[in-house]
């Protein structure tokens, strides 16, 4: 399956904060949406700045305690950020994730953000995949055709 298609059934809504909102706020997003990581863009989503994570929270507040909290995202963000396509497959992303040791990759049109896809996303996707191929194995191998 292609990206573009996994998008065209969950939307391409994408959270995104500025590189100078608190690390606070930042955490107040991950809680109220539910998600585990955002997108960081100073032009209203149009172009990608970078990326914060759960994991660059719990690392900043690790290293420098509460105080972190007031710390700007540009200070705590992932700067180099890989994206990927909307026509890239699936199996393309899961090779990437595992490589980079990352789950969530901004989907992006020509250097316009389109949508973001987590692991979750692609796992879901995969299992319904590899049902699908079972249930089909099966039924050629009772029916014998
Ligand atoms: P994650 O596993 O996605 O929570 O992120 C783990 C680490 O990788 C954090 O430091 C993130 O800022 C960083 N990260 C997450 N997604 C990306 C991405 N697409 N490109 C570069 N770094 C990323």
């Amino acid at each position: 399956m292609l990206i573009e298609h996994l998008l065209a059934t969950k939307g391409g809504d994408v959270v995104t904060v500025t590189t100078d909102t608190t690390i606070a706020a930042v955490v107040a997003a991950l809680r109220k949406h539910g998600i585990g990581a955002i997108v960081v863009s100073d032009d209203d989503a149009a172009t990608v700045a970078g990326i914060i994570s759960e994991r660059d929270v719990v690392r900043a507040i690790a290293d420098r305690g509460a105080a972190a909290l007031d710390e700007p995202v540009r200070d705590v963000m992932t700067a180099d950020v890989v994206t990927c396509e909307p026509n890239a497959r699936i199996e393309d992303l899961m090779a990437l994730m595992t490589d980079h040791r990352f789950r969530h990759l901004p989907v992006v049109d020509g250097g316009r953000l389109v949508g973001i896809v987590s692991i979750g996303d692609v796992v879901k996707v995969r299992v319904g995949e590899l049902a699908e191929e079972s249930r089909t194995l099966h039924e050629y191998v009772i029916s014998g055709r």
